[in-house]
């Protein structure tokens, strides 16, 4: 079992939802975390906030992580901050829900260009320092989407079913150096992203969840935190947290 108190964790979009819950329980088990937003600072300073009242260390930092350039800066500000970095939580996501006759290019470039492209850009700038580490730690946020395909979301799905081939190659080349990189695939969670769905959509997605209900996003953190501590000999996989949904 990997100890994770003192390590540090990047967390993108980490100021609210998931991400959000994912830094709070990190922080809780003694890691350092910079919580990554895009353009709300004052969520992520909430969030920063919450950590450090039960005794946790983190920091805001702003990025728009579909960009490579920003993406860098991102991790050279946690190596300054922390002076190194052992986890990456690639979770940073958004939607543009339309049907494939009706999506724009716009939709198609942003989604994929916000979901995937940014797994990339921020796995190059940080694996040089996640190397260094002897428990690394590479997590993607992908999406029940990405394995069962989703109406309206050939964009979104894309993205996330692209996300699970990345997972799977880089965990291949990345074996041998205790680094593990894994996906975790959420189902439906209780965030803004599905409070966004129409209620009579919502109730109906509840009605074909086995367990009846969406998950939590602490349900989530608990998944990340098993991947980090007691998930040495856990690479390439995609764990599933979904109600049964999927199977
Ligand atoms: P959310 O919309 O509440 O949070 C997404 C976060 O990503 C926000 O903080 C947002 O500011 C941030 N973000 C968006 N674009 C960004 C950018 N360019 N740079 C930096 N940050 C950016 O959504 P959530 O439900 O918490 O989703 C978190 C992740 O989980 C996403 O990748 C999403 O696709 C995935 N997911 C969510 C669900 C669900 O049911 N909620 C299910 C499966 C997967």
């Amino acid at each position: 079992m990997v100890n994770l108190n003192g390590r540090v964790a990047i967390v993108t979009g980490g100021s609210r939802g998931i991400g959000a819950a994912i830094a709070k329980e990190l922080a809780a088990h003694g890691v350092k975390v910079v919580i990554n937003y895009s353009s709300n600072r004052e969520a992520a300073d909430t969030t920063v906030k919450e950590i450090e009242q039960v005794g946790g260390k983190a920091f805001a930092a702003q990025a728009d992580v579909s960009d490579t350039v920003q993406a860098r800066v991102l991790v050279e500000e946690t190596i300054t901050k922390y002076g190194k970095l052992d986890i990456l939580i690639n979770n940073a996501g958004i939607t543009r829900d339309r049907t494939f006759r009706k999506i724009t290019d716009e939709d198609w470039n942003k989604v994929i260009q916000v979901n995937l492209n940014s797994v990339y850009n921020m796995t190059t700038a940080a694996l040089s320092h996640i190397l260094e580490s002897d428990a690394g730690r590479i997590i993607n946020i992908s999406s029940i989407i990405g394995q069962a395909g989703g109406f309206g979301q050939t964009n979104y799905s894309a993205a996330k079913a692209g996300m699970i081939g990345f997972t799977k190659s880089l965990a291949l080349e990345l074996a041998k150096t205790g680094t593990t990189v894994n996906a975790i695939c959420p189902g439906f969670i209780d965030t803004e992203m599905v409070q966004a769905i129409p209620d009579e959509i919502r109730a109906q997605i509840v009605a074909k969840i086995p367990v009846r209900r969406f998950g939590l996003p602490e349900e989530i953190a608990r998944g990340v935190i098993y991947l980090c501590q007691d998930g040495e000999y856990i690479t390439g996989q995609q764990l599933n947290i979904n109600g049964g949904l999927y199977m």
